[in-house]
């Protein structure tokens, strides 16, 4: 598949938990994609995933599982380091030819925007992010990556190289049966950064691999 052609000739397997709905082409400021919109087939969940180049079985592949965040995608917060995480993949996979960005709606780590926000004024009194998330009666991390895992095969790649320091996410790829391996994606932080308790808490407490902090 190159990025001028279809998508829709995939075979769904009856197994997945995910279909293909929509597809198009789209130009961004670090190149072109292809947008794919992907549905749940056993919740309302809604994926959007960015593809480039030729997806090809057995093919090491650059795959980001990003997690929706509102704030830092769309605001450039710069409490967190995602909106620059996102920027930085999207690049990698620019640079690389090849590879896949999927837009995982899970906003908060899974608690959604309204409570995000909650646990940002807790985070205001001097909660750290899992304390905070903690004292609003939710777990330290919500989110689920079995759909994601079934749009990695529905796209039919085999070899992931995720782009990621998150080990929960690399595990539930591996625990779907699909080969995959870990590369780091590290944003260069001032020591002034806001974003810089927050990605210690995250190597901390919840064993992300972090160098930089
Ligand atoms: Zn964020």
């Amino acid at each position: 598949m190159s990025n001028s052609a279809s998508l829709s000739s995939i075979e769904p397997s009856l197994e997945l938990s995910v279909k293909l709905v929509a597809e198009a082409h789209l130009p961004t400021e670090v190149g072109d994609f292809r947008i794919l919109g992907i549905r749940s087939k056993v919740d309302n969940q809604e994926f959007v995933v960015l593809v480039k180049g030729e997806l090809k079985t057995n093919e090491p592949t650059l795959v980001r599982i990003h997690s929706q965040c509102l704030t830092g995608d769309v605001f450039h917060s710069i409490k967190c380091d995602c909106g620059r995480q996102l920027q930085a993949a999207m690049k990698k996979v620019a640079t690389a030819g090849l590879g896949v960005i999927i837009y995982h709606p899970q906003e908060g780590r899974g608690i959604g925007i309204i409570n995000k926000i909650r646990a940002y004024a807790l985070q205001d009194q001097g909660a750290d992010t899992v304390e905070a998330n903690l004292r609003l009666g939710f777990d330290v991390d919500e989110r689920q990556y079995d759909q994601c895992s079934d749009i990695i095969k529905l796209l039919g790649i085999t070899h992931v190289k995720l782009m990621s320091n998150n080990p929960d996410k690399l595990s539930a790829l591996q625990q779907a049966g699909i080969t995959a391996e870990r590369v780091p994606l590290e944003i260069e932080l001032t020591t002034t950064s806001p974003a810089l308790d927050y990605l210690k808490t995250k190597k901390e407490k919840m064993g992300h691999l972090l160098s930089e902090v």
